[in-house]
């Protein structure tokens, strides 16, 4: 067993996962603690811009965690979005910004959630009370878990503490964080050279309902039109996968990032959910959502609800 706390995002890593888990050990050697970021997954483009912008190497990667490893989450709670073996692991602490669900420990843990935008916004709180200086490094780290997560504070997740840290990381790192950002969220765009496969598994989320298992996945693009043309191939591997892990919903967001617009591909036999959710019709498995870029806000909630 790894003798390090080790610390981790969710399955599927997004930039905010991956940014807080290291900024995590970076505010626990401040406060002299020896802990390890690790990760459950790829790191994605937009991601990878960010490690290359800083020269740094992505956190290593691990598979399942073994019996009474003790451990750290950021970004998540779910155990289905967690990391295998994770019933038995000893969970220390939480620092999140979703819904509590489907997660339970057999100790008293550390559990900071606050309902912002991103959890990078939650660690910066951190810095500040405990009185921790943050070095450009983190700065840089934070800023683009928020950018990534609040899609430059344009996502309704955004809340006035994501705006105000975003502002003084972007003063710390004396970046243009819009100049910065659009690079940061375009880099992570660049769909082409993946497969269908796992295109839909990019940033996709596992959700539990009562025992109903469905998953609501998205990706990002320049273009809804350009990922729409490889639609007939993306519902061959949604389907595929529907059947191999018997869900009965698969949600895909195709998430327009410069018009905040998304289009949805519904498949399973819960689908209708989707048009009950959104009071419209499915036209070729498929529904246009003026405003909606924010999965946890705009479209777990509700689908959820019709589940
Ligand atoms: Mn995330
Ligand atoms: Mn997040």
């Amino acid at each position: 067993m790894e003798e390090k706390v080790l610390i981790f995002g969710h399955k599927n890593p997004d930039t905010d996962s991956i940014c807080s888990s290291l900024v995590h050990e970076i505010l626990d050697k401040k406060n002299g603690w020896d802990t390890k970021a690790v990760r459950l997954g790829n790191i994605n483009k937009e991601t990878q811009y960010v490690l290359d912008y800083l020269g740094i190497e992505a956190p290593e990667l691990i598979e399942q965690v073994e019996e009474g490893q003790k451990v750290l989450l950021v970004d998540h709670n779910e155990f289905n979005q967690s990391v295998e073996g994770i019933q038995k692991a000893k969970i220390l602490g939480v620092t999140d910004h979703h819904r509590i669900a489907n997660f339970e420990t057999a100790e008293p843990l550390y559990y900071n959630a606050k309902p912002y935008g991103c959890t990078s916004t939650i660690l910066f709180e951190e810095f500040k009370r405990l009185g921790h200086e943050i070095e450009k490094k983190e700065a840089i780290l934070m800023a683009s878990s928020i950018i990534s997560d609040t899609l430059l504070l344009k996502s309704p997740t955004t809340t006035e503490h994501d705006k105000k840290a975003l502002e003084e990381l972007g003063e710390i790192a004396n970046i243009d964080i819009e100049k910065y950002g659009l690079e940061m969220l375009k880099a992570g765009t660049d769909l082409d050279d993946f497969s269908e496969e796992e295109l839909i598994n990019l940033d996709a989320k596992s959700l539990d309902k009562n025992g109903t298992k469905f998953v609501i996945a998205q990706v990002n693009t320049v273009s809804i039109e350009d990922v729409l043309k490889r639609q007939e191939k993306l519902e061959k591997a949604i389907n595929s996968e529907i059947e191999k892990n018997g869900l009965s919903l698969f949600v895909l967001a195709i998430t327009d990032i410069l018009n905040s617009n998304s289009e949805v591909i519904a498949l399973g036999s819960m689908a209708n959910s989707v048009e009950k959710a959104f009071d419209k019709k499915l036209e070729n498995n498929r529904v246009f959502l003026e405003g909606v870029v924010s999965r946890k806000k705009q479209l777990l909630p509700v689908i959820d609800k019709n589940i």
